[in-house]
């Protein structure tokens, strides 16, 4: 398959993106009852979609799957026991600046603090972005570690969105990580090839196919309404260019715990050659409650799922628990 974006296609959607919440109701026709509320809580985490997810929403529904992911409500400002800005023990397991260390033979980078979309469930939505490297000088400390560490054979690319960084900024860092003799494999975990397809283009695959590094993409989508279009193309397009693609999901409450909405992700995602892999419990995240789902509802449409799908359709069921040496799965 060619892939036909020249590159600085995904530059020009990402600054067409919908940053005003006035904008994203009115294109929809929504009440702007909804505004107030939604500039209130964008002071805390700013509203932004690209205009290829927004272009998924089901215009005049306000309980759109898509909308409630990323449309800032008032929920956001409840206090609620056990809800904590770092959610997943992410200070702990700072190594340097930059880098997180927390499961044996993996490490992670914090490449850039910029995403495509604001995720309103984001267990990084208060990370303090501004104390990591912004300068490639900045991250020699944390490729010192690496280059010390031969325990770590696999380097995760995350943020923030890793896609997010410039071709050449991408390119500096996979240099880096390919410079260090015991890596073998990299994983990117990024959005963008859901909420800004886009960014999947030629030279982005053959950077990633042409890396000594076996490259592995990890992409974050919810509900089978995001897999459409422009994004099943790009997922199409990773997958066929022989990159081994994974979804993880949340699940999020009114968004998808229902059987139609996880059963019909996973078909969408295998369908395209994309293997449903986590299906992450809510980080419990400050501000994110309200999308918390019980363990007990979660484990019911485990179960339904188990029953309607191939076993390599049902993701893992997990739960990332600060300190654990892995994700742990619900049973
Ligand atoms: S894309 Fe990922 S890192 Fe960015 S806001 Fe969404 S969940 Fe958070």
């Amino acid at each position: 398959m060619s892939v036909t974006s020249p590159p600085s296609d995904w530059h020009r959607s990402l600054a067409a993106a919908i940053r005003d919440p006035h904008v994203l109701l009115k294109s929809l026709g929504l009440s702007a009852d909804l505004l107030p509320a939604a500039r209130d809580a964008g002071e805390l985490f700013p509203l932004m979609v690209p205009t290829s997810f927004r272009d998924r929403m089901e215009s005049g529904n306000p309980n759109d799957p898509l909308l409630r992911q990323v449309l800032p409500i008032v929920e956001e400002h409840a206090e609620s026991p056990g809800f904590v800005v770092d959610a997943v023990g992410d200070s702990a397991s700072k190594r340097a600046p930059g880098l997180l260390h927390k499961y044996h033979g993996r490490a992670l980078l914090v490449t850039t603090g910029s995403c495509a979309v604001h995720c309103r469930y984001c267990f990084r939505r208060s990370y303090p972005y501004h104390e990591e490297p912004r300068t490639l000088d900045d991250w020699a400390p944390a490729f010192d570690v690496l280059h010390e560490d031969t325990s770590i054979r696999e380097i995760i690319l995350s943020g923030g969105d890793p896609l997010m960084l410039t071709e050449v900024r991408l390119d500096d860092l996979l240099t880096r990580c390919e410079a260090v003799p015991h890596l073998s494999r990299v994983r990117i975990h990024s959005r963008l090839p859901i909420v800004l397809p886009d960014r999947v283009n030629q030279e982005l695959i053959d950077r990633l196919r042409a890396s000594r590094l076996t490259p592995i993409m990890v992409v974050h989508a919810n509900h089978p309404h995001e897999i459409v279009d422009d994004c099943a193309e790009s997922l199409r397009e990773l997958v066929e260019s022989g990159i081994t693609t994974l979804n993880q999901a949340v699940l999020l409450k009114g968004v998808n715990d229902s059987v139609d909405a996880l059963a019909g992700l996973s078909e969408r995602l295998v369908d395209l050659g994309v293997i449903p892999y986590y299906l992450h419990q809510l980080d419990r995240v400050r501000g994110a409650a309200h999308f918390e789902v019980s363990d007990e509802r979660a484990l019911e449409l485990m179960a339904e799922l188990r029953r309607l799908l191939p076993g390599y359709a049902v993701p893992q069921l997990v739960r990332e628990i600060s300190g654990e040496l892995h994700k742990v799965p619900l049973v």
